[in-house]
């Protein structure tokens, strides 16, 4: 497969010099491996995900100097694709729905034993077909988690045998424990970014996932669902995080240091990707 690699935004708010940095690093690497870059709007969110940041988001990157392949792909065209990501993990028996509130289940993980009690790691017993098909019939709000006991099951010794190679520092495991039973959908959005985004990596032929180490704890689960999918893992490359001169993230509600702001007031391109350099 040839170097593909993608910049894949969410355009809630404006881009700051932290995705530029990430933008430019995804960027960068597709011209040194003389490969492909494509762009990607994750705006399944689709209440604060707005038309008008994305057109920013484009002007910005266009700016910055970055050209990509098109058409963009908008994930909130796709709602299909990814429901039928979830009904293939229903089909595997691996998803259940939870109908829990999130004061429910923070109730969950503190009563369970010392040292698994971070995340939620599923009921102790599954809920009885009636009673969830009353549920369902009363049209209560639920999620479909994923269920690491199922993987595990379903996957058996391919469970632990997960890994994938994180660039520069070769090959890890897969290991999705920590991150206990996650959300992949919800009764009213049939999807989440961990489902679209797994989707869309395949379909558009990633070869190698550059973007924020913010990010890396999620892989192992990201590698899960391409191991239940049969969809093949990327390379990954984790950069670090762009930070300010106060040493914190770079934050969406800073207005300061959006690129739109800093464009507006003069600023260049080639003066932001100085600030690229450690
Ligand atoms: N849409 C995600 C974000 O804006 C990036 C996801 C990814 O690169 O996998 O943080």
């Amino acid at each position: 497969m040839s170097f593909t690699t993608r910049f894949a935004p969410s355009p809630t708010g404006h881009l700051h010099i932290g995705h530029a940095f990430s933008a430019w690093t995804a960027f960068q690497a597709a011209v040194e491996a003389e490969g492909r870059f494509v762009l990607r709007m994750e705006d399944i969110d689709t209440v604060r995900c707005k038309r008008e940041y994305e057109q920013v988001i484009l002007d910005d990157l266009i700016w910055l100097g970055l050209d990509w392949e098109e058409p963009v792909r908008r994930q909130s065209e796709h709602f299909e694709d990814y429901g039928r990501v979830l009904e293939r993990l229903k089909a595997l028996g691996v998803v259940y729905r939870c109908f829990k509130t999130r004061r429910e289940i923070m109730a969950d993980i503190a009563r369970a034993p010392h040292g698994v009690g971070e995340v939620y790691r599923g009921p102790v017993a599954p809920m009885s077909g009636d009673e969830e098909s009353n549920r369902v019939e009363a049209g209560d709000a639920f999620a479909w988690r994923l269920s690491l006991a199922r993987c595990r099951d379903l996957l058996g010794p391919r469970f632990a045998a997960m890994r994938y190679l994180e660039e520069g520092q070769g090959e890890q495991i897969a290991d999705p424990d920590p991150l206990g039973d996650i959300i992949l959908a919800r009764k009213d959005v049939g999807t989440s970014y961990h489902v679209a985004v797994v989707h869309d990596d395949a379909l558009q032929g990633i070869s190698h996932v550059i973007r924020g180490e913010d990010l890396r704890e999620m892989t192992p689960l990201h590698v899960l669902l391409q191991t239940l999918l049969d969809l093949p893992t990327p390379v990954y490359r984790h950069h670090r995080l762009l930070l300010d001169e106060n040493g914190e993230r770079f934050a969406k509600r800073n207005r300061s240091v959006t690129l739109k702001s800093l464009r507006e007031s003069g600023v260049t391109p080639d003066e932001v990707r100085a600030k690229f350099n450690p």
